[in-house]
């Protein structure tokens, strides 16, 4: 069984200078540090990170005096207000091209825009943007959202950096029928489009594809739903100890890929199971 890795899968730029910040603020901070949410949706980084003095907490309440560092998808302007009105350290880990996103909110905010962010409406990410773009905002999750919208004046769209190209082209083509004044930021990341093109190409030319990732990450989640529109059986795993050998039993090429907040170890721990899977495979068919 041939095995095909998408190259550069695994952790983006954004996810590992989080990482890294996190994990200074730890070393060189005094008192706690906390992250609003794991600091990002990986289980098994997460536990690595408290282990170094990260704590992830579900709300500003748990948090006592210390640093919170922001986590690479961005938070509200309020809720970051919020912890510094309660004595803590801010320590900003957002991703840049998240920031870009959150400027781009705020200048059409400015401008008097509905701000239509297209995405998921409880990602941490677009509740962040939203934070930014101010009351005259809304989420657009799926097509009905913009059918079922009333027209307006002047309509700006952002997109949650790690939506597919192809959906983001389709809701601004509906959304021009809405208004007469339409400003388009393409703020979909880079390693998010060419990590899904490269999974796309992959899936098409192998017989299984194998996804690694957290299953609360939903950039991984879309890699998963690329590769099935693709028409391959998928199977999205957090760990090699979920490989099952009968998924492998008659594809003679199975290809890999990852999300953007999957370290390469659990990539490689795969890659070895998938060989482990393969030598049985052929020692089981020369006997
Ligand atoms: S996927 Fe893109 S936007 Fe998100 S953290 Fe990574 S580099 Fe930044």
């Amino acid at each position: 069984m041939k095995v095909l890795v998408v190259k550069n899968a695994g952790f983006c730029f954004g996810v590992k200078r989080a990482i890294r910040i996190a994990s200074e603020a730890a070393r060189s901070r005094h008192g706690p540090v906390f992250t609003l949410g794991p600091l990002i949706h990986n289980p098994q980084v997460v536990r690595k990170l408290a282990k170094e003095g990260v704590v992830a907490v579900p709300s500003l309440d748990d948090m006592t005096k210390g640093t919170m560092v922001v986590r690479s998808h961005g938070l509200e302007p309020g809720v970051i207000e919020k912890a510094r009105a309660r004595g803590m350290e801010i320590v900003d880990a957002t991703c840049p091209n998240v920031k870009n996103a959150q400027r781009y909110a705020a200048r059409l905010a400015r401008e008097g825009y509905l701000t239509a962010v297209v995405g998921e409406a409880s990602h941490p990410e677009v509740q962040g943007i939203l934070g930014h773009a101010g009351a005259s905002s809304l989420v657009v999750a799926e097509e009905r959202d913009v059918t079922c919208l009333e027209p307006r004046e002047a309509i700006g769209v952002i997109a949650q950096t790690t939506l597919s190209q192809e959906y983001f082209s389709r809701i601004v083509s509906l959304m021009v029928e809405k208004t007469r004044e339409l400003v388009v930021y393409n703020t979909i990341c880079g390693w998010t489009a060419s990590i899904q093109e490269a999974t796309r190409e992959v899936a098409e030319k192998a017989g299984v594809m194998v996804v690694v990732g957290g299953r609360n990450s939903a950039n991984t989640t879309r890699l998963a739903r690329i590769c099935r529109r693709v028409g391959r059986p998928t199977y999205h795993i957090e760990t090699v100890s979920e490989l099952k050998t009968e998924w492998f039993a008659s594809a003679d090429s199975v290809g890999v890929t990852a999300g953007a907040s999957t370290p390469e170890g659990l990539v490689k721990d795969v890659l070895s199971g998938l060989e482990r899977i393969a030598e049985m495979a052929y020692d089981g068919g020369s006997h």
